[in-house]
C-alpha cells in the first residue's frame, strides 16, 4: 500500500491525473532500471515506466514503476540502458519508395564509372531502343561532383536512350536527345532550361522539364504493393522511427495506408501530406480541394489527414533552387550553368503561391511548402502573410519544407508569423563539402541553420526525407534518424570537416527536433513526442548513451527495442 502511494505521488510528481486513479491495475509492460530521456518541457530523466492499455502509466523510479507489476506484466530489464521517446521522421517518401523498389531495387551509384557500370549491365538486358533510366543521382554526391557528359553516356550505352534521373535536373545521352525531339532549335520551355555547349548543341544536360519527358518513363503504379510499403515501414521500425509524415501522396497513397491498417498490417504511426496537382491553376485548386473526399486531420492515433503540399522551387543539388544572390562562377562545375546572373527559378509565380495557400486555408487545410532557396523562402513567407491576413486562424502551423539556406530575418520573420521548418541535416552530412566548393564557404555559413532558427524561436523538425533504397545508411536520403542527429550536433560532412560549425545544436535540442517538437508538425504534441503518463508508449531502448556517447559513436547507435502503442515492434535480440 506504502509502496503504492509512493509511486503515484512520484507519478503525480512528474505526469498527471490519470496513473494515480489507476494505481491498482497491473501494467501490461514494464521498463526497469533505464535511463528514460522522458523529453518532456524539463527535459526530465526517469528510471523506470509502466504502460497499460498503449499508454504511459507511470513514469517514475524502478521502486515506484515495480508496484505495477502483476501476473501477466512484461518485465524488460533496462541494464542502465538509454531510452528515448519513439522518434518521428517527420518527411519521408514511404509510398515512393515502396513503388520504386517494385520496379527497380535502388543502387547508391557514387561515381561516374560506377553509372557506367550500372548503364552497360542494363544495356545488356534491355531490347535496344528501350529507355534506360538510372536510379536517382545527385551530382554533388557523385564522386567528378558533376553529372556525366552526353558523350559519357553514349559510351556505356550506345544503342539505348539513356536518362539519368536528378530529379529536377536530367542528363541525356545522344539516343535519349533524339527520342525526346531536343536538338540545337528547341527553345527552353517554360521554367526549364536545356543546357547547350558553344556551338549550341544541346549537352544532353536539361533542367525542370520532367513533362516533357514523362512518357519515356517507365510507369510505376500510383498504388504501391501493400507488402512493400510495410517493408520499409519495418525498416523505420528497426531504425527507432515510430511516426511518419508522409510528405508527398495522392488520394490513392493515402487510401494505401488505409488498407495497411485495415489488414491490421500498418507498423508506424503515419500522417499523410497530400500534394495540389495543379497549384499553378485556382479554379484547379479550388476544385481539387473542395471535391476531396478527406478532411484535414481526420483519422485517428495510426493514420490521419496530414496538410496539403506545393512545390516552389527545385533543389540547390541540382541548381535548381531559387536563391538572393546568383550561383556565381562555381555553378559552371557543379550544374553546368554558365549565366553569371542566373539565381534559379521559382515554378510557380508569387500570385499562384498566394492562390493556392489561400485556396487551402479557406477550407481549413495546414499548408507546407516544398522550397529550398532563400529567395523562395522569402515569397513563401510572403504568401503565407497574405494568406493568413485572408483567413485569420491562430495555429495554422504553415511549415516550410527544406528551407535551407537559413538568415537571421527570414527566421525571425517565419517565427513571426508561426511557420515552422521541416529540414533535412543529413544533406549538410553528405553534401556541404561539394557546395561550399562549388557556391563557396560563406553562402554555407548558415546552411541547414538550426541554431539560427531556434534562436529567433521556430519550431523546428529534423528528418531525413527518404525517397529511395532500403538501406538505412545507403538509401537516398539516408533513414537514419542517428545519423541526422549526429549531422545536426557535429556539423560533420561525409569527409569530417566542420563547413559550418556554429549551427550545431546540442544533442538534447536534436532529439527534441526528432521527437515533441517534431509532434507538433502534425498536432500531435498531446498524445506523442515525449514519455509522459497518459501518453502513447511509443519508445525506443538503446545500445548506447546518446547524451553521453563519443559523437562518433552517434550515428552507429541502433534501437535495442523499438515499441510502439506498448507493443515491441521490433527488438534486437531476444530478451528475457
Ligand atoms: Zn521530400
Amino acid at each position: 500500500m506504502l509502496r503504492g502511494a509512493a509511486a503515484a505521488a512520484l507519478v503525480a510528481a512528474l505526469g498527471s491525473g490519470l496513473a494515480g486513479q489507476r494505481a491498482a491495475d497491473p501494467a501490461d509492460l514494464v521498463v526497469l532500471d533505464a535511463k528514460i530521456l522522458t523529453v518532456d518541457d524539463g527535459f526530465r530523466v526517469a528510471q523506470a515506466v509502466a504502460v497499460r492499455d498503449g499508454r504511459f502509466v507511470a513514469v517514475g523510479s524502478t521502486a515506484e514503476v515495480r508496484a505495477r507489476i502483476g501476473a501477466t506484466t512484461r518485465v524488460i530489464d533496462g541494464g542502465g540502458r538509454t531510452v528515448i521517446p519513439g522518434l518521428i521522421d517527420s518527411h519521408v517518401h514511404a509510398l515512393g519508395v515502396a513503388a520504386a523498389e517494385a520496379v527497380q531495387p535502388f543502387h547508391n551509384l557514387q561515381s561516374i564509372g560506377e553509372l557506367q557500370d550500372w548503364i552497360r549491365a542494363a544495356a545488356k538486358r534491355a531490347p535496344p531502343d528501350t529507355w534506360i533510366w538510372t536510379p536517382r543521382v545527385y551530382p554533388p554526391r557523385l564522386r567528378e561532383r558533376r553529372f556525366p557528359t552526353r558523350q559519357e553516356l553514349d559510351a556505356a550505352a550506345p544503342h539505348h536512350p539513356v536518362a539519368v534521373d536528378g530529379l529536377y535536373a536530367l542528363s541525356l545521352n545522344t539516343l535519349a536527345l533524339h527520342a525526346a525531339g531536343v536538338t540545337r532549335a528547341s527553345a527552353d520551355p517554360p521554367g526549364g532550361a536545356i543546357a547547350k555547349d558553344a556551338r549550341g548543341e544541346p549537352t544532353g544536360l536539361l533542367r525542370n522539364v520532367g513533362a516533357m519527358l514523362a512518357r519515356f518513363r517507365p510507369s510505376t503504379s500510383p498504388v504501391p504493393r501493400l507488402d512493400m510499403l510495410e517493408r520499409v515501414h519495418e525498416q523505420y521500425v528497426q531504425t527507432g522511427i515510430t511516426s511518419v509524415i508522409e510528405r508527398d501522396a495522392t488520394v490513392e497513397g493515402y487510401r494505401a495506408y488505409e488498407a495497411l491498417q485495415r489488414a491490421g498490417r500498418l507498423q508506424v504511426r503515419a500522417t499523410v501530406t497530400l500534394r495540389i496537382p495543379h497549384p499553378e491553376d485556382a479554379v484547379q485548386t479550388e476544385g481539387f480541394v473542395t471535391g476531396l473526399p478527406l478532411r484535414f486531420g481526420s483519422g485517428d492515433d495510426w493514420l490521419k489527414v496530414g496538410p496539403l503540399k506545393i512545390f516552389v522551387d527545385g533543389g540547390i543539388l541540382l541548381g535548381t533552387a531559387f536563391m538572393r544572390e546568383p550561383y556565381g562562377p562555381g555553378a559552371h562545375d557543379l550544374y553546368a550553368i554558365d549565366d553569371p546572373a542566373y539565381r534559379g527559378a521559382l515554378t510557380l509565380t508569387p500570385e499562384q503561391i498566394r492562390s493556392a495557400i489561400a485556396i487551402g486555408h479557406s477550407h481549413g487545410w495546414q499548408m507546407v511548402a516544398h522550397v529550398t532557396g532563400d529567395a523562395g523562402v522569402d515569397a513563401v513567407l510572403d504568401a503565407f502573410a497574405a494568406a493568413q491576413a485572408q483567413s485569420p486562424s491562430p495555429d495554422r502551423r504553415d511549415t516550410l519544407i527544406h528551407a535551407y539556406f537559413v538568415h537571421a530575418d527570414s527566421a525571425a520573420r517565419a517565427a513571426r508569423l508561426g511557420v515552422l521548418v521541416d529540414t533535412q541535416p543529413a544533406w549538410y552530412y553528405k553534401d556541404a563539402d561539394a557546395l561550399a566548393a562549388g557556391l563557396g564557404r560563406e553562402r554555407l555559413a548558415h546552411f541547414i541553420g538550426l541554431r539560427t532558427l531556434r534562436q529567433a524561436g521556430v519550431t523546428v523538425a529534423i528528418n531525413t526525407d527518404h525517397m529511395f533504397g532500403l538501406d538505412r545508411d545507403e538509401a537516398l536520403n539516408p533513414f537514419n534518424p542517428f545519423l541526422t542527429m549526429y549531422a545536426a550536433t557535429t556539423r560533420r560532412t561525409q569527409s569530417g570537416a566542420i563547413v559550418s560549425g556554429d549551427e550545431a545544436v546540442s544533442r538534447e535540442e536534436a532529439l527534441r527536433m526528432m521527437t515533441s517538437a517534431a509532434a507538433r508538425f502534425s498536432f500531435d504534441e498531446k498524445t506523442r513526442g515525449s514519455i509522459e503518463v497518459g501518453k502513447l508508449a511509443d519508445f525506443v531502448v538503446l545500445d548506447a548513451d546518446i547524451l553521453t556517447c563519443p559523437p562518433e559513436r552517434l550515428r552507429a547507435i541502433r534501437p535495442e527495442m523499438t515499441v510502439i502503442g506498448g507493443r515491441v515492434a521490433y527488438e534486437h535480440a531476444p530478451r528475457r
